[in-house]
């Protein structure tokens, strides 16, 4: 009758994912769940699959241009070199009265 006993007995089915690290992970699904084809491994975050032999790739990191490449290719170097000391000590002030902390 109670949440706990149904819990206990209930089947529990482990899955073996293994991500391109090596890494194999087994979460446990209840038996008639359905088991998804992908799994995030939780030691390093990458994708996971069901076959050990060919863990899916890592996935590529996209580019991402930064708000400074951005201002370069609008301005000249010394420009660029004016603004990111500028925000430099923008950070490095904010950074002394404790606005942030990176
Ligand atoms: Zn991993």
């Amino acid at each position: 009758m109670g949440e706990a006993e149904r819990g206990d007995t209930a089947p529990r089915l482990y899955v073996s994912y293994f991500c391109s690290n090596n890494h194999e992970t087994r979460p446990a699904f209840a038996a008639d769940a359905q088991i998804p084809e992908t799994w995030d491994c939780p030691r390093c975050g990458l994708p996971a699959n069901l076959d050990a032999d060919n863990p899916p790739p890592p996935p590529k990191i996209t580019p991402y241009k930064t708000h400074l490449a951005y201002v370069k290719e609008r301005r000249s170097d010394e420009e660029a070199a004016a603004i990111l000391t500028e925000a430099l000590e923008l950070l490095r002030s904010r950074r002394a009265n404790g606005e942030v902390i990176y």
